[in-house]
């Protein structure tokens, strides 16, 4: 007969020993949790206190009626003014900003001093914005006073010939906002109908703000007749060419990004480039993207996300037999292109050159934004207050690493 104590032993220590960890996960899981849980709520407090602030503020400023505001003189002139509040007319809302994203456009207006179509000085600018509701005017629908928004840069008209064939985006009379660079902004009545759209609780608003690139990017890519596993070669690591790259990953391509600096081929990489050629030489850009293709038959689809002469050459030397060439970068007023025609007729290329959104697309991108799947974050690289925008638009022109700054006022 085996020894009832002997065999008892091990088990009593083995008793002990399971329960001894137990104890031991159980303290570490709660501890864990604990220390969650105080995370959690001191982030909700952080959070709570902030927007109990921002609405304090609001409504001072409000009564008092003048904000600062970013107001735009001349060539990289901006001063930080006191300007009156907007109020809201009928159909308007007045939106406290709660972020306004930097974009290649307003650094452009930055350089020049001013836009042909959106902007003469002295101006408010700054297109690309979210924000809260502070008022709804007479007759305004579905946004109550601290509704989160994200208002888009235009909004059609409706009524022209463009708009009715559902080419919104190039509606007669499209109708521009800027401002977005103060505290408050007036959205006028017929964005507020047409391309103001509510964010989603676990959106935060500096991402919603992307709505509008975003849009942009997706209208260019939606365009150029992709299919899954296509290969698309982008040519640009700017703002839009990195959202270009990124669109097209998500949506099964492989895509070879082309890019000009060291900052871009990191952001390329993590946003889904499969391959990434750092060349200033369009020979080579050319040779080594077809390189990557069998036979060095080219790329199905080639998306120009510069906006020089030279790289709409460019791609459409890069494309297949049979593909779709981009031509998404708006080049300079006067400029001009020498194209191939033998090569566009015999090898069948489609030329297409995309402009803008329209308020159907707008709606994707955001909902791509609220989806995850699109890695917001990535784009926005620094933050900034209002009296900073001189030195993060110098910044910008001297081509650092930043993608867009999330100005905050
Ligand atoms: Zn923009
Ligand atoms: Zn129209």
């Amino acid at each position: 007969m085996p020894n009832p104590v002997k065999r008892g032993r091990p088990t009593v220590e083995e008793v002990l020993q399971v329960g001894r960890s137990t104890v031991g996960d159980v303290l570490q899981i709660g501890r864990n949790t604990v220390e969650e849980v105080l995370h959690v709520g001191r982030s909700t407090v952080e959070e709570v206190i902030q927007v109990g602030r921002n609405t304090v503020e609001s409504a001072r400023q409000l009564r008092q009626g003048t904000m600062q505001a970013a107001v735009l003189h001349g060539r990289q002139d901006i001063r930080i003014e006191d300007v009156p509040v907007p109020r809201a007319a009928h159909g308007e809302l007045i939106v406290r900003v709660g972020a306004a994203l930097t974009c290649g456009t307003d650094l452009k207006v930055f350089r020049r001093g001013y836009h042909a179509r959106m902007i003469v000085p002295p101006a408010l600018f700054g297109h690309e914005l979210a924000g809260t509701v502070v008022e709804a005017g007479e007759g305004v629908e579905g946004f109550a006073n601290g509704a989160r928004v994200v208002a888009l840069n235009s909004a059609p008209c409706g009524q022209c010939y463009f708009c009715k064939r559902g080419q919104e985006n190039l509606c007669d009379d499209l109708l521009f906002n800027n401002g977005a660079y103060a505290e408050f902004i007036r959205i006028p009545a017929r964005i507020v109908s047409k391309n103001t759209l509510i964010v989603p609780d676990d959106v935060p608003l500096e991402h919603a703000a992307l709505t509008e690139p975003l849009a942009c990017a997706v209208h260019g890519f939606l365009d150029s007749n992709p299919h899954p596993d296509d290969t698309v070669a982008v040519i640009g690591g700017g703002p839009l060419g990195l959202m270009m790259v990124h669109v097209a990953a998500l949506s099964g391509c492989r895509v070879i990004a082309i890019v000009k600096h060291d900052g871009q081929v990191e952001a390329a990489k993590q946003l889904g480039a499969a391959h990434i050629i750092k060349t200033p030489s369009i020979q080579k850009a050319i040779r080594e993207t077809r390189a990557l293709t069998h036979n060095n038959r080219g790329v199905d689809i080639a998306i120009e996300a510069v906006g020089v002469p030279e790289a709409w050459e460019e791609a459409v030397e890069m494309v297949r037999k049979g593909g779709t060439v981009n031509f998404f970068g708006g080049c300079a007023v006067g400029t001009h292109v020498k194209l191939d025609t033998n090569r566009i007729h015999y090898s069948d290329i489609t030329l297409r050159a995309t402009f803008h959104h329209t308020p159907a697309i707008c709606r994707k991108a955001l909902d791509l934004i609220a989806s995850g799947r699109f890695q917001a974050g990535a784009f926005i690289t620094g933050h900034a207050h209002l009296y900073e925008l001189n030195r993060v638009f110098e910044k910008l022109m001297n081509r650092s690493t930043e993608i867009k700054t999330a100005i905050v006022p």
